[in-house]
């Protein structure tokens, strides 16, 4: 790739200085915020000026350096990450940490992939700040289930396809959803975390009445420069992903709006951006 200067290069002054008000990040309190799915220009606004103004930035593993870069030289930056389902920082750890750190008169930046209420725990979070009386904003960022796919050419409805979508978690760990009740909806399925159980998933879906025809699409590391796309069918997806190479994180489509990605493709395979 050639060093081409991308919006990334644009500098950014600590203090945002944007023709309108936004928040005050008071000290003592907590912006639990989401940081889109990869591409720093999915940030939003608030994310920005939290990014600049906090003391403290409490993150997750699915933040990338090009967003942490974004962060004020001065804040502290605490990683509290989890991947594959494997706790690498207890729940209860982060949420005790995030009361202090406010307690002790932080800005604190709690950050997380996509968006913090989007099967990313951010109500637990929130919940505990709101049990200490400690004062929060929550800052929705974009979810990958929408923007992945978005980068990937597949829209999450289509007019003439569907009326509705289901976002769903593949992980089973609170029991999972009833794949053959949702298959019976016709809705297409974004899938979140489903990598480890899509066999299970995939079975499930025809089994409730999903041809296997169904047209699946994956997208690995969203709208990053990463990001591959690999497009299948229900009962071909799990052998094609194994003989991809792929790896997660990975969002998956399953539905009749795949389909409108050879249309839709509009990132350039080669540099996809940044
Ligand atoms: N709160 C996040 C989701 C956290 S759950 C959001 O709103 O996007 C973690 C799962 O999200 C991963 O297992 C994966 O399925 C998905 N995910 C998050 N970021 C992703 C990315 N850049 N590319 C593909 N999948 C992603």
């Amino acid at each position: 790739m050639t060093a081409e200067p991308s919006p990334d290069s644009l500098s950014l002054p600590l203090e945002l200085s944007l023709p309108l008000e936004l928040a005050d990040f008071r000290p003592g309190s907590v912006w639990l915020a989401g940081a889109g799915p990869g591409d720093p220009g999915l940030l939003t606004l608030l994310a920005l000026q939290g990014l600049r103004q906090a003391d403290v930035i409490v993150h997750d593993a699915l933040v990338g350096e090009r967003i942490m870069a974004l962060a004020s030289p001065s804040a502290r930056l605490e990683f509290a990450g989890k991947r594959g389902g494997r706790p690498s920082a207890h729940q209860d750890d982060i949420t005790n940490r995030l009361i202090e750190l406010a307690r002790e008169g932080h800005r604190v930046l709690r950050l997380k992939g996509g968006d913090p209420f989007v099967f990313g725990r951010g109500g637990e979070e929130a919940q505990a700040l709101a049990e200490q009386g400690i004062p929060f904003r929550i800052i929705p960022g974009i979810t990958a289930g929408i923007a992945g796919p978005a980068y990937a050419g597949i829209p999450a409805t289509h007019r003439t396809a569907n009326q509705a979508v289901i976002l769903a978690t593949g992980h089973s760990c609170a029991g999972g959803p009833d794949w053959k009740a949702l298959a019976a909806t016709g809705a297409p399925l974004i899938l979140y975390m489903a990598w480890k159980g899509l066999p299970g998933i995939a079975a499930a879906l025809m089994e409730g009445g999903l041809p296997a025809d169904t047209p699946v699409g994956v997208v690995t590391d969203a709208t990053t420069e990463r990001q591959r796309v690999l497009v299948t069918a229900l009962g071909t997806c799990v052998a094609d992903l194994e003989a991809s190479g792929l790896e997660p994180p990975a969002i998956i489509v399953i539905g009749e709006v795949v389909r409108l990605r050879p249309v839709l493709e509009w990132l350039p395979k080669e540099a996809p951006h940044g």
